[in-house]
């Protein structure tokens, strides 16, 4: 999609430091790390969200979870990770192109969310 950040990550116009690459999904270092261990993977198809996903999406879903593991490995957190998918307006989504977080690295990452 034409002005779509991540869109042209996949492209090659904009670089990351890919971690993981395939024909249907991409994994790259996110540029302001929140913890020792911080990768967006995405489908290299442009979906706007989990709110805009469809059952033809099912299979690059399942593969960007089923992969998470492996990267988080990769990457220096073998003890486990969360994913994160901040969805839309209430989940504060702000690159308008699906992306799992994946954060971790050699400590726990924290709670999951502080209640206001
Ligand atoms: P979200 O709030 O879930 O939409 O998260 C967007 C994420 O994209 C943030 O963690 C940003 O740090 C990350 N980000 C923005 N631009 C880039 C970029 N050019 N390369 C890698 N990560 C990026
Ligand atoms: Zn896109």
């Amino acid at each position: 999609m034409i002005d779509c950040l991540f869109c042209k990550i996949v492209a090659g116009k904009i670089p990351a430091k890919v971690v993981y690459e395939d024909e249907d999904i991409l994994a790259f270092n996110d540029i302001n790390p929140l913890r020792a261990v911080h990768v967006l993977v995405i489908p290299k198809k442009h979906i706007t969200s989990l709110a805009t996903a469809s059952a033809e999406d099912v299979l690059v879903l399942g593969k960007i979870l089923a992969k998470a593991n492996e990267i988080a490995v990769g990457q220096g957190s073998p003890d486990g990770f969360r994913v994160i998918i901040n969805t839309g307006r209430v989940g504060q989504q702000e690159v308008l192109h699906l992306h799992a977080h994946i954060v971790g690295g050699a400590e726990p990452v924290g709670p999951m969310l502080k209640r206001i």
